[in-house]
């Protein structure tokens, strides 16, 4: 791994262990690095999105799946109130869980 690569990496496995490696809006189990792509693969979501003036930092870092990442896009889930909301969109459109 380059020198670059490997600080990439280790930021993204801080972020991971923030939840215990699971989604932080579904809870599903996380694979930080899987060799082919998965839907369980981990993504990195902004809690106040970029385009809101949300930070780059690790503080406004979650890991989360890529179905809920998409899912939340650029909404801004802050508050105890949007988040169950969000929620319970999450599982109501993905009974499959
Ligand atoms: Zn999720």
């Amino acid at each position: 791994m380059s020198p670059i690569k490997e600080r990439e990496h280790r930021k993204r496995v801080e972020i991971y262990n923030k939840t215990g490696g699971r989604c932080y809006f579904c809870g599903r189990e996380l694979e930080i690095n899987p060799l082919y792509p998965t839907d369980n693969e981990m993504t990195i979501d902004h809690l106040i999105p970029r385009s809101k003036g949300g930070s780059n930092k690790y503080a406004n870092k979650v890991p989360a799946c890529k179905y809920c990442n998409n899912l939340k896009s650029n909404r801004m889930i802050t508050d105890k109130l949007s988040y169950k909301i969000f929620i319970s969109y999450a599982y109501e459109e993905t009974l499959v869980f």
